[in-house]
């Protein structure tokens, strides 16, 4: 297989296709720490894109119950095993060997998908990427387990006590939401043996190409967030397709001058989680330095937004601030070595990174660039850092500005929310 360099494992990995990148990089941001499992976004894309006939257990966004619930059940858990048989005891990070540029989250020493498949082919042939099928039962029910909190182990006599308390929660759960990371590298993309999916080439989205897609379900079986899906009635697989009419400016309500806008997903979330962007790919496939771009600036300059099971060698564009109650152990194999250093950002913000967090949900346009206008200090809070210790936050009046692809201004929020008082007496419900 060619090599090519993943930058979220710091090192180079095989892939069954040459290095070739897209002008812009469709990405986003996730902040698990404010999802509320409403599932309006589950909604929002259900009613754009899957409701016709064949596609009624298709779910391109979903939002699932960690740690037991999966859509498709135990996808990740099933994955990690597989990974774990195919190399033993190996599927470990150097976290200390680090560079900013090439290796932010040190290097994964282990196997990738791709590896795992080249070193182990399988009787009918060498695969593209490692992975399996998920039976017909196990993708029927998007939302198993929902809310469900661990603690099983606790019993009536023994310890409740403490088991909400920081920095690590005893009883948790958290929401995952989910959609197609449209990875630099697509397992969906290696595996496929009719070469019918493709990365666009001007913003990464990736695509099926349905006229030569033969319905072979390999890109089922190799993506690791099983995030291709197959369609019976056309027996060709669909998958999220990033709203590539509202990234291309079409939607003319939203877009009146034609700028790139977020997807329907992004533009539903009612908690505010959600922040998509395009960010620039250097020709050698690293990410253009732009820190006043806000992915760029929560993933690259801050690392507070990390990848999705970066191990498994894809190069997710999706990225997910770590729900700081949850146990480190279960984070760090989700999303990486770099927990601890996100965890202990998004705890106690300063000026910067809280200005730019009010940029989540602020209009349904890509926000390109941001400003900050420094306001007076308004505040200032005890906070308890995950280390125990008791830091003062300061709170500043500042407001952030976000501009569009043609750099007109589309957003403006400042930290402190203006309030309005009714007049008593004005509106016909008063007691
Ligand atoms: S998440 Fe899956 S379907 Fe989406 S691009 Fe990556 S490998 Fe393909
Ligand atoms: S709409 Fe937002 S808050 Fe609601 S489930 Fe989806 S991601 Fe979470």
């Amino acid at each position: 297989m060619p090599r090519v360099y993943n930058w979220q494992i710091g090192r180079e990995m095989s892939y069954p296709h040459e290095e070739r990148h897209s002008q812009y990089q469709f990405a986003f941001v996730f902040n698990p720490n404010r999802c509320l499992g409403c599932q309006t976004c589950t909604m929002a894309c259900k009613s754009t894109w899957t409701f016709s006939k064949g596609q009624e257990l298709m779910w391109w966004n979903n939002v699932e119950s960690k740690p037991y619930g999966g859509y498709p059940q135990h996808w990740d858990a099933k994955l990690l095993k597989l990974l774990e048989e195919a190399n033993p005891g190996k599927q470990n990070w150097n976290a200390r060997k680090k560079d900013p540029q090439s290796m932010p989250y040190g290097s994964f020493d282990g196997m990738t998908i791709f590896e795992a498949a080249e070193q182990h082919p399988r009787p009918e042939g060498q695969q593209g990427a490692l992975g399996y099928l998920p039976t017909d039962d196990e993708w029927r029910a998007p939302n198993i387990h929902e809310d469900t909190a661990t603690g099983s182990h606790f019993t009536k006599e023994s310890q409740y006590g403490g088991s909400v308390e920081l920095p690590e929660h005893k009883v948790w759960f958290f929401h995952l939401a989910r959609i197609c990371n449209h990875c630099t590298y697509p397992g969906c993309l290696g595996s496929c043996p009719r070469n019918a999916i493709y990365k666009r080439p001007e913003d990464g989205v990736v695509l099926v190409d349905q006229s030569r897609c033969r319905g072979y379900r390999k890109c089922v079986e190799g993506c690791p967030y099983k995030k291709a899906m197959y369609r019976p009635t056309t027996r060709t697989t669909e998958k999220c397709i990033g709203c590539f009419p509202r990234l291309e400016g079409k939607d003319k309500e939203i877009s009146p001058t034609g700028a790139p806008a977020e997807t329907r997903c992004m533009s539903a979330c009612v908690g505010k989680i959600r922040l998509q962007g395009l960010v620039e790919v250097e020709e050698q496939g690293g990410w253009a330095n732009d820190p006043t771009n806000p992915i760029y600036f929560l993933v690259r300059e801050r690392q507070v937004a990390l990848p999705l099971y970066p191990q498994f060698g894809t190069e997710p564009n999706g990225y997910y601030i770590p729900p700081r109650w949850v146990p480190r152990g279960y984070l760090n194999q989700m999303f990486g070595p770099g927990v601890d250093g996100a965890i202990e950002q998004y705890s106690c913000p300063d000026r910067e990174l809280l200005a730019v967090l009010q940029l989540f949900r602020a209009n349904q346009q890509i926000v390109f660039r941001f400003e900050i206008e420094q306001g007076e200090k308004v505040g200032e809070c005890e906070v308890t850092m995950p280390n125990g210790e008791s830091r003062t936050q300061e709170l500043f009046n500042d407001t952030v500005i976000g501009f569009n692809k043609l750099n007109e201004e589309v957003a403006r929020v400042s930290i402190e929310e203006p309030t309005f008082e009714r007049p008593a007496g004005s509106h016909v419900n008063s007691i």
